[in-house]
């Protein structure tokens, strides 16, 4: 589905990835780990626009996605949930909602999905009025999952879904994704909590220093524990 081949990605002259190259497969969930400044933000941020590649070739569904603006890249069907609750805090929680939609007009299909992740998000439906900058930080960033889902990608790109999120939020954090993918949405999860991730994805990628270190089925970078010592703070 999504396919990357040796990147390069560059804050001004400073490169942040450096040749990664990494497969998503359809109904997949695929974790990108590794320590602070790994680069995983940047690669998620160069697949869907935000920045360019310098080099190396970006494929989503058969098509080459580099220098696509990140608008089209939406229209192609990758949403993106950023670091940091990126939500519209003066809108209420129902006009984000609208927000992460704004480029569909099946009317129909928008109210079904509405309908799909408040049951997912009991908590947001309970606020659809309240302005998204009054919420917790916990329902900020349930709220932003949620927008990104109102896009109905075919690819959703979690970043740090789980940060600053008391131990019971991240469960149900945690348990969302695997119900994301249960509908049909193919995943890329980047996290901190490399365990948590690690339990949750089908493989995994880990970063360092902008390359990459190692990838394979997550259950068994989870079971090695020379792995988890090194990369994964267990
Ligand atoms: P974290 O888990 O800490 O968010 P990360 O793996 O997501 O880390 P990135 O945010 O991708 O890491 O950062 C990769 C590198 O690029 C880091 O060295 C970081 O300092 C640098 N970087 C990130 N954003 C910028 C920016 N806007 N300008 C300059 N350098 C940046």
């Amino acid at each position: 589905m999504l396919e990357l081949d040796e990147i390069h990605v560059y804050y001004g002259n400073i490169a942040a990835v450096k040749g990664l190259s990494l497969t998503v497969y359809p109904g997949e969930i695929v974790t990108l780990i590794g320590s602070n400044g790994a680069g995983k933000s940047t690669t998620l941020r160069a697949i869907s626009g935000l920045l360019p590649v310098r080099r190396g070739t970006m494929t989503f569904l058969g098509r080459q996605l580099n220098g696509v603006p990140d608008h089209e890249v939406v229209r192609r069907g990758i949403a993106h949930s950023p670091e940091g609750r990126r939500i519209f805090p003066r809108m209420t929680v129902d006009e984000n909602l609208d927000m992460g939609a704004f480029l569909r007009k099946d009317k129909e299909a928008i109210s079904e999905d509405r309908e799909m992740i408040l049951e997912l998000f009991p908590r947001l439906r309970e606020r659809l009025d309240q302005k998204a900058g009054t919420m917790s930080g916990g329902e900020q960033q349930m709220l932003a999952v949620g927008r990104a889902m109102m896009a109905r990608p075919q690819l959703l790109l979690l970043d740090e879904p789980s940060m600053g999120l008391a131990p019971v939020l991240v469960d149900v954090i945690f348990e969302t994704i695997a119900r994301i993918r249960e509908q049909g949405t193919t995943v890329l999860l980047v996290e901190q909590n490399a365990l948590a991730a690690l339990d949750v994805a089908d493989r995994a990628y880990v970063l360092e220093s902008g390359s990459l270190k190692l990838h394979g089925p997550a259950d068994e970078l989870a079971e090695d524990q020379e792995i988890v010592k090194a990369y994964l703070g267990g």
